[in-house]
């Protein structure tokens, strides 16, 4: 994928299913050798830049089959007969990023596609967060939620030691000055987190109570951090002229894909729990 380079993109959320994954109505029926796919996919990041997709689909009809058996995980070629891509959407913020939906309507897919075995696709989909989850706040478009918070630091800072009011540079209100001293501890504290999330990798855990952690938590504080940011910045902030409301109508999607704020709280007390139940 480097070398050519090739681009992929994770098809899971539908138009009726995003933290309800186990909702989602994309089918696909065995057919011989193949699979025939039927749904349509939303929130696509990369829909239209993408060589190839995972997608997941329910390959069980049967709506008691546990959810741990009932959906596939499919690679399929963004070039297959049947794959609509639907337009741009137009997105609050982060708007270089490639969002769309996406129908599939009788796509042919070769059952060497399947990833892993029929049935395994929603731990694979699930599986992923582990990975992904930390990295959306250190990597994704440049650095992520730790990016913008720590450039919301840095503008907020500058800013501070420039501008003037009441006869002193703002840094010199204590009120600013503790603003920005709780900015910098939000980020220090959000970088902890994703690393503590990569280091249990490195050390061969699972990590995904480390991994939901680091996402609410960096996720929550690139929004305040953002908005603490205009907020020093006063009228101006408020005015695209200046970087800071970029950064405030770029930090509020961490709350909500790769899993929203509310899913991550289910999963840290889900994990805490089971901690107090071996
Ligand atoms: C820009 C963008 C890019 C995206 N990229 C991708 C992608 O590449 N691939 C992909 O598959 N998806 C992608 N998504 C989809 C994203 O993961 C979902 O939007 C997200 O998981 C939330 O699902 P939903 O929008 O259906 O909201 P819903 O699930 O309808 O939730 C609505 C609200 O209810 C809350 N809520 C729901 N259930 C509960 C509960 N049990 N307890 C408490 N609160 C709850 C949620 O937290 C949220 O606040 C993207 C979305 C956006 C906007």
């Amino acid at each position: 994928m480097t070398e050519e380079p090739l681009m992929c993109a994770y098809c899971v959320t539908e138009p009726g299913a995003g933290s309800d994954v186990a909702g989602l109505k994309t089918r696909a029926e065995k057919k011989g050798n193949e699979y025939i796919i039927n749904g349509q996919k939303m929130w696509i990041t990369n829909g239209g830049k993408a060589n190839w997709y995972f997608l997941l689909a329910r390959t069980n009809p049967d709506p008691k089959a546990p959810t741990g058996k009932a959906f596939t995980g499919f690679i399929v070629e963004a070039d297959s007969p049947g794959v609509q891509i639907g337009r741009k959407e137009m997105n609050m913020g982060q708007r270089c990023s490639d969002t769309r939906g996406i129908v599939f309507e009788d796509v042919r897919v070769p059952a060497e596609n399947v990833l892993i075995g029929e049935g395994a696709g929603f731990k694979i989909a699930m599986g992923a967060f582990d990975k992904t989850r930390p990295p959306v706040k250190c990597s994704f478009s440049g650095s992520g939620c730790r990016r913008i918070s720590a450039e919301g630091v840095d503008e907020a800072t500058k800013y501070s030691l420039e501008r003037k009011t009441f006869g002193r540079v703002l840094a010199e209100h204590q009120a600013v000055s503790f603003l920005l001293a709780e900015m910098a501890m939000k980020v220090e504290l959000a970088r902890m987190a994703y690393q503590r999330a990569g280091w249990e990798v490195d050390s061969g855990r699972r990590n995904t109570y480390y991994a939901s952690i680091a996402k609410a938590f960096a996720g929550d504080i690139a929004n305040q951090v953002a908005s603490d940011a205009v907020q020093i910045f006063g009228g101006n902030g408020f005015n695209s002229e200046y970087p800071v409301e970029k950064l405030m109508r770029d930090a509020k999607i961490y709350q909500i894909y790769e899993g929203t704020a509310q899913i991550q709280r289910l999963i840290i007390a889900r994990e805490h729990f089971c901690k107090y139940k071996e």
